[in-house]
């Protein structure tokens, strides 16, 4: 058997995506730019597809603007904001210390740029209340950034809360929502948002294409320059094919929202009691407040990256939370900033679930993740010193 639980890193595209793709390669494959009929079809087709997304998300089509995905439009959206604060003399930025690197290394670079930036402590549970958002907020605040669902622990944020604080305080608020997009309702309009990212590879579109929304009278920056695509803001020649892909999945996700979250809901929670049996184990983030299929444990006396490679040979594809496999060896910031020791940080595990995954999987999972973690504590010295009292537990049992 082979088991695909890493759907938080990418999922696969859907047949229904799939297939409203295909007549953008195939037949109407011309410029959106261009003025003759072939164009004007690849137009048409592009709006329609804005009119779509911006609906789902309780926008308007002009505040809509396609990107080449999640990290591209936090790019966007955050040096926007910032731009625009910079111009009114505010230079200080709120976000949180376990957001996704794409809005991290982005604010890393305006702080080397003359921006202080806040980053709230998310406490062990993961997550920020809309109380600290506003503690922390200063007449000097350009922009709070907060992610609505973290990608590697599964906590959801109050951003309903955390918008309408920033709109009291008349502070822009971006979300990263990429994890949240397709998986639970997020409404712009309701829940106070100025800038929001989304990517479509993370609800069954396809790679490399994404949504920047930005609240109609806040300044897009642009990154690049070129051509008069997205009204002059992004340029270069659309990604149609992908583009439509990324709107019939959406279309798809939100029809089946209910249905699916309460399939992937039951196995998410029945793999979170089996794993929870282990001993020496924790799981990491919001246990309430949780995407649907998130999964994120701590094993003492393991080695995330280990356990990985050893479920990789008994079919089972998940992902380890420690960075090592980007070629350093520090564990995941995420897993620091709940409180994990670096130690226990090292021995995570994330398995991301979609509808499309099984009961049987779920059983699969249930046999053969206990029993790597058996064989690789069997191996470890440090396990031995936490057994002889040598050393002793983090994770009490
Ligand atoms: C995947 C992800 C991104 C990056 O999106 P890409 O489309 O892969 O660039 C950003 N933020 C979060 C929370 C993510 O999970």
């Amino acid at each position: 058997m082979r088991v695909y639980a890493d759907n938080a890193a990418t999922t696969k595209v859907s047949r229904r995506a799939l297939e409203a793709m295909m007549p953008y390669y195939e037949t109407i494959y011309g410029n959106p730019s261009s003025l003759h009929t072939y164009g004007q079809e690849a137009k048409e087709a592009l709006e329609n597809a804005r009119e779509r997304i911006a609906k789902h998300l309780g926008a308007s089509p002009r505040e809509i603007y396609f990107t080449s995905g999640g990290t591209e439009s936090d790019n966007m959206a955050i040096r926007s904001a910032a731009a625009m604060g910079a111009r009114k003399g505010k230079k200080h930025i709120v976000s949180t210390a376990f957001e996704h690197h794409a809005v991290l290394h982005t604010l890393k670079k305006l702080e080397k740029e003359g921006f202080e930036v806040t980053y709230l402590d998310v406490g062990s549970v993961g997550t920020v209340t809309a109380e600290q958002v506003r503690q922390a907020i200063r007449p000097d605040t350009a922009l709070v950034t907060v992610m609505y669902a973290n990608n590697e622990i599964g906590s959801i944020l109050p951003i309903a809360e955390i918008g309408a604080v920033c709109r009291e305080k008349g502070v822009l608020f971006h979300t990263d929502a990429v994890q949240a997009v397709g998986h639970i309702p997020v409404n712009v309009e309701k829940e106070h948002i100025d800038l929001l990212s989304l990517s479509g590879h993370k609800f069954h579109g396809p790679r490399g294409t994404g949504v920047m929304y930005i609240r109609k009278g806040i300044a897009p920056l642009n990154l690049m320059e070129g051509g008069a695509q997205e009204r002059n803001r992004r340029p270069g020649t659309e990604n149609l094919p992908a583009i439509m892909g990324m709107a019939e999945a959406l279309d798809e996700a939100l029809e089946h929202m209910e249905e699916n979250t309460r399939k992937i809901t039951a196995m998410r929670d029945k793999l979170i009691e089996g794993l929870g049996k282990i001993p020496h184990s924790v799981l990491n983030g919001d246990p309430v407040n949780r995407l649907p299929g998130n999964v994120s444990f701590c094993f003492e006396g393991i080695e995330g990256e280990a356990m990985l490679l050893l479920l990789d040979a008994e079919g089972v594809c998940v992902s380890s939370g420690s960075a090592c496999t980007s070629g350093s060896l520090d564990p995941s910031h995420v897993l620091l900033a709940i409180g994990r020791p670096h130690e226990i940080a090292h021995g995570s595990v994330r398995l991301s679930l979609c509808e499309t995954n099984t009961d049987a999987e779920v059983d699969h999972i249930l046999t053969v993740l206990p029993a790597v973690i058996d064989r690789l504590r069997s191996m470890s010295p440090v396990w031995r010193d936490l057994q002889n009292g040598k050393r002793e537990f983090v994770i009490k049992d």
